[in-house]
């Protein structure tokens, strides 16, 4: 697989902001931890509100 896209720092824009799954809102991006061989992008986003923190694994 070619890479598709580079990574970008944290100041670049966030295309999904998952929502919170206890409150619903909105969360912001919390930290990322880069692709490596045979592993997915992780994101980790925390909600402001209850401080729930949910990683997901970017791209396919
Ligand atoms: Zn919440």
């Amino acid at each position: 697989m070619l890479a598709q896209h580079s990574l970008r720092p944290l100041d670049g824009p966030i295309a999904v902001r998952p929502a919170c799954p206890n409150c619903g809102r909105s969360m912001y991006l919390k930290r990322t931890c880069k692709a490596a061989d045979g592993l997915a992008e992780l994101r980790t986003f925390a909600c402001g509100e209850c401080g729930v923190y949910v990683t997901e694994a970017a791209g396919d």
